[in-house]
């Protein structure tokens, strides 16, 4: 067999997760490791997502790295161009360039059970690792939905998170399909510009005010002197959410306060009330994810917008919607969401059984902690199932699973030799049923909608169903009696195949 180039470590992916990986593996001391990217530049979300008015919804001091605070944040909540030069200035910061492998797209990760490392197939060759950490990104692959007539639309067709900077919309009719976190972002923005504006929705989001302002050139100054106020203004953010999310969590009947925010936020700027009750959820907030938006209601009452109902077929340029409204268009623009519940890496990780990670989550996505998935030994995923948040800051949740991911690593090199931590089919079921236990209460189950945390057996497979301290503590140590560790014999004995111990033994 061809030697490839090895490394101890193989980073896929470089948003914050892939970017947090790599400053945690140098700070752990370990340097012989890759960052594989895909696209020709570092950002992930931050770098695919530039359509106008692309923003974070969570406030910049509380959306960055604990370990690389900034106190230039120029808005409360910084927009994408911000948010992108943030994670280059995180690349340069901590050294990680000559770590980056960009334009190289993993096809195909297999285990390798005689050697006990993985096998990496990318675009730009072939190499093998100890360790894999998978930080593909939740909602890196873009979708869009079948629909039916659209192959022969003859206008301009493009996905949000793929935005077509080249082409112009003024005075241009314009379809937006969706009504997303990313929807309520574009409408506001490209409204004034385009002729008409067709908003096609299935279902109407729940959208509080955002808060939004410059921080003050004062208050950066204090920020950059006494970097300990900008500590307390993170920990504030922070903390105002851990309280928060015990409604979403326990008490969903809780929310029906903030629904009475989200109708006066609709209310100030919809005076027609066929549009309002058009535009008024049936199911409970934090169902799905709440938007916040204070110019998204306002643009929807301009004359050139329309509200009708989901798209359900093209016919030449006429886009038709489901309550039978149509809409002639000169471009689609597909506000639709991600491959979530179906990401397209697990379709090419092969494990210690010959089979993807696809096939092994075929009745739903699952791992212990988050993190590792039984039959893949020494692979992890940053963001794996069920760490997403409703209501904060993914950035914790990340920081969380480094950690997991730092021990990882340590508990391997105090067990020694060629060794690999697959983790036991019991252990993740035992995690499994406790996360989806406390599944059963929260809003997301029990607020009647479906959303794009449901995977297609209506499962959640992507939300934490409590708060980022619990997370925390439960990825703060690798406990072995979770894993089997699989040793490769001493070289003396030639090359076996691997052996399979007891990680509470080991
Ligand atoms: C528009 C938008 C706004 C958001 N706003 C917020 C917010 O306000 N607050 C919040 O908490 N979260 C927000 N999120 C969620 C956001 O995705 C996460 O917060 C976080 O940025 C995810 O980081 P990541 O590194 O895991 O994934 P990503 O940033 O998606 O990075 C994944 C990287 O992996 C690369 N990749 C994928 N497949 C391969 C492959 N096969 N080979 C090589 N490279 C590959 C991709 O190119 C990408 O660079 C938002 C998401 C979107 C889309």
């Amino acid at each position: 067999m061809a030697e490839h180039e090895h490394v101890r470590v193989a980073v896929i992916g470089s948003g914050f997760g892939g970017l947090g990986a790599a400053v945690r593996l140098r700070r752990e001391g370990i340097t012989d490791f890759v960052v594989l990217e895909r696209a020709d530049s570092v950002g992930g979300t931050w770098r695919d997502n530039s359509y106008p008015g692309c923003a974070c919804d969570v406030p910049s001091h509380l959306y960055s790295f604990s370990f690389a605070p900034h106190p230039d944040w120029p808005r409360t909540f910084s927009g994408q161009r911000h948010i992108r030069a943030y994670l280059e200035h995180v690349t340069d910061l901590f050294g990680l360039r000559p770590h980056l492998r960009l334009g190289s797209e993993v096809k195909l990760m297999t285990w390798d059970d005689e050697n006990l490392r993985w096998t990496i197939e990318t675009t730009r060759g072939t190499l093998t690792a100890d360790v894999v950490v998978s930080a593909t990104g939740p909602l890196s692959d873009p979708k869009i939905p079948d629909v039916p007539g659209l192959d022969s639309f003859p206008g301009k067709v493009f996905h949000s998170a793929r935005w077509d900077h080249d082409y112009d919309l003024r005075g241009k009719r314009v379809a937006v399909i969706g009504t997303g976190a990313s929807a309520i972002q574009i409408v506001p923005a490209i409204q004034p510009q385009v002729g008409r504006l067709t908003l096609f929705q299935r279902t109407p989001p729940w959208v509080l005010p955002r808060v939004d302002r410059a921080i003050s050139g004062a208050e950066r100054w204090l920020h950059r002197r006494l970097p300990v106020t900008a500590q307390v203004r993170r920990g504030l953010l922070w903390g105002i959410r851990e309280l928060q999310v015990q409604a979403f969590t326990k008490r969903p009947d809780e929310l029906g306060l903030v629904e009475q925010l989200a109708k006066r936020n609709m209310a100030r700027a919809i005076k027609d009330p066929e549009l309002r009750a058009r535009l008024t959820p049936d199911y409970r907030i934090g169902c799905k994810r709440i938007l916040l938006s204070s110019a998204y209601y306002p643009a929807l009452a301009r004359p050139n917008v329309d509200v009708v109902g989901g798209l359900s077929e093209i016919r030449g340029s006429t886009a038709v919607a489901a309550d039978g409204t149509e809409a002639e268009v000169d471009v689609i623009i597909f506000s639709t969401g991600f491959h979530v519940t179906d990401m397209p890496i697990a379709e090419r990780v092969v494990g210690a059984e010959g089979i993807t990670l696809a096939e092994s989550w075929k009745n739903g996505m699952r791992a212990l902690r988050g993190a590792s998935a039984a039959g893949f030994p020494n692979w992890m995923s940053i963001i794996g199932p069920n760490t997403g948040l409703g209501n904060s800051s993914m950035i914790l949740m990340i920081e969380s699973q480094l950690s997991y991911m730092a021990d990882y690593l340590r508990q391997l090199n105090v067990l020694g030799g060629r060794t690999a931590l697959d983790a036991r089919p019991a252990a993740v079921d035992a995690w499994n049923d406790r996360v989806q236990e406390r599944m059963k209460r929260t809003v997301w189950s029990t607020g009647g909608c479906t959303s794009w945390y449901l995977d297609a057996s209506g499962r959640n497979t992507t939300i934490w169903p409590g708060t980022t301290t619990e997370f925390r503590r439960a990825t703060r140590r690798v406990d072995l009696a979770e894993y089997e560790v699989l040793r490769k014999p001493a070289p003396v004995s030639g090359a076996g195949p691997a052996g399979r111990t007891s990680g509470a033994a080991a």
